[in-house]
């Protein structure tokens, strides 16, 4: 057995834990830029908790980040974090903040473009140093080195990947996704199961990310009816595996289904999670005819049972695998097909994955 694993940041979880945030600010900080989105903010209780503790700092608030970030939008942040000369960068908020935190500490930073870091350009200094706190028990960006940032212009969503964006230190508390909506609740969980259950696939995996990986794809099932209920130790678990699955992903990616995903968000607007969700039935039986993982696909399906397959436990949640019911049209899967397979995470997905095999997924979502 040989690996890497690597996890630069501290992690600072529990219930309540936002009121200890100022104890993890290091003593010379004295400009900070918040990252945040317009509503989340508010509504979740981080703003006073977190205004509370920052009556003695510089503080400027950057609170446009709409949902799957957009180029403009880190352009935007990044010429406020360099006009305030801001030492340090919070996110609050969903994935969507938390990657725009991201983004915007190598914005304000570094010389060259954020396109070319994302092309593969090493980031060669750390970042503005990042804490994240998540808002949504889901993504695990808090734990994790990518930053995904959507391209309007020509309908992609890439992804910034280096070690130097991991977040210098993320404040989970459990008690700020209590004022999630029930479908953001939702679409966010699909996220965290099909994260784990995808590093667990992934040919990067190896035998502690397994184990983290099932953990948090069985504390996902076991408390997600506890946790739209809003009942207080399972959005705790849901926000535990949240950062389980985060931690996986940052070592091994996602695979196939993910990448998928991306233009059904992009194109059609469906939120990252639920877009990951539809897809996962037929993935799912994709994978079964053909991964050289059959151990592992067993090892899901198992976990699935209860639920009858994974179509009626995504079904049960109030989420219709039918793309067509989304506005999605088959007349565009080819193209979506050609933009996914010349992705990197194809390398990683234990199956050989033609164009047609991804089609063939699409339709048999429809
Ligand atoms: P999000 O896009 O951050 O937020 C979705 C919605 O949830 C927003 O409308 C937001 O409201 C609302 N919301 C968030 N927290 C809330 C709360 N506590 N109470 C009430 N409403 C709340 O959703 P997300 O699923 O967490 O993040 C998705 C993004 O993360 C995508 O861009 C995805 O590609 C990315 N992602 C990144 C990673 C990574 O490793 N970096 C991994 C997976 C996904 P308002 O906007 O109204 O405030
Ligand atoms: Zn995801």
């Amino acid at each position: 057995m040989k690996f890497d694993f690597q996890l630069p940041t501290k992690i600072v979880f529990g219930y309540g834990t936002l009121k200890q945030m100022g104890k993890h600010i290091p003593s010379h900080i004295q400009r900070i830029l918040i990252v945040t989105d317009p509503m989340s903010y508010e509504r979740s209780g981080a703003k006073k908790i977190i205004e509370a503790q920052l009556r003695s700092y510089h503080v400027t608030v950057f609170d446009q980040v709409e949902e799957n970030p957009s180029f403009h939008t880190i352009d935007k942040g990044s010429v406020m974090a360099r006009d305030q000369k801001v030492q340090l960068i919070i996110g609050v908020g969903g994935g969507s903040p938390m990657d725009a935190a991201k983004a915007i500490a190598v914005g304000c930073h570094n010389q060259k473009p954020l396109m070319d870091y994302i092309q593969g350009l090493k980031l060669e200094e750390r970042t503005v140093p990042v804490i994240c706190i998540p808002t949504t028990a889901g993504t695990g960006s808090e734990v994790t080195s990518y930053a995904v940032i959507t391209d309007k212009v020509n309908g992609k969503k890439l992804c910034l990947a280096s070690p130097e964006i991991y977040p210098v230190c993320s404040i989970i508390d459990p008690q700020l996704t209590l004022s999630m909506p029930e479908d953001v609740c939702i679409n966010t969980a699909m996220d965290v199961f099909t994260h784990a259950m995808e590093a667990y696939l992934s040919t990067l995996s190896f035998p502690l990310v397994d184990r983290l990986a099932l953990e948090a794809m069985n504390l996902v099932l076991e408390n997600m009816q506890g946790a739209i209920k809003k009942n207080k130790d399972a959005i705790t678990k849901m926000s535990y595996a949240s950062m389980l699955a985060g931690i996986c992903i940052s070592q091994t990616s996602t695979i196939l289904l993910h990448i998928m995903a991306y233009p059904l968000s992009v194109f059609h607007h469906i939120p990252h999670g639920r877009a990951n969700a539809i897809l996962m039935p037929a993935f799912l039986d994709f994978m079964k005819q053909r991964s050289t993982v059959p151990d592992k696909m067993e090892n899901i399906e198992e976990f699935l049972k209860p639920h009858g397959s994974a179509k009626n436990f995504v079904n049960d949640l109030g989420i219709s695998t039918q793309l067509t019911t989304y506005g999605v049209h088959p007349e565009n899967f080819e193209d979506y097909a050609k933009e996914t397979i010349v992705k990197d995470d194809i390398g990683i997905t234990p199956a050989d994955v033609r164009i047609a095999d991804i089609v063939a997924i699409y339709e048999n979502s429809c």
